[in-house]
């Protein structure tokens, strides 16, 4: 059972898609509990360890898109909310 934060996250998620918007990923560092479920699910290898907890490299980070159906990271973090959209940073063109 998906908890409300994540339900509300995938809301977003689905909704900038059909916008055509693409954002990075990148993980609260605070929350981070360096389980590092999520590092060997990445396609685009943009996870690695640093001090303890991951991170993302937010230009090597598609989203999944042409991958997976929904970002590996978030559906492998057992930490809601950890592994969020960075908009702050330049949005990721999917091809097409
Ligand atoms: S969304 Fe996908 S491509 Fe981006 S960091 Fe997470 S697993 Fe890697
Ligand atoms: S799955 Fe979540 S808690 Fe585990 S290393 Fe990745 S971001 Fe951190």
């Amino acid at each position: 059972m998906w908890s409300a934060a994540t339900l509300r996250f995938r809301w977003e998620l689905g909704s900038l898609r059909r916008k055509g918007e693409y954002v990075p990923f990148k993980i609260i560092a605070s929350q981070c509990t360096g389980c590092s479920a999520c590092e060997p699910l990445c396609p685009n290898v943009a996870i690695s360890e640093k001090e303890g907890h991951f991170v993302i490299e937010a230009t090597k980070c598609t989203e999944c898109v042409g991958h997976y159906d929904e970002p590996q990271c978030v559906a492998a973090c057992p930490i809601d909310n950890t592994c969020v959209v960075d908009r702050s940073l330049p949005r990721y063109q999917a091809p097409g």
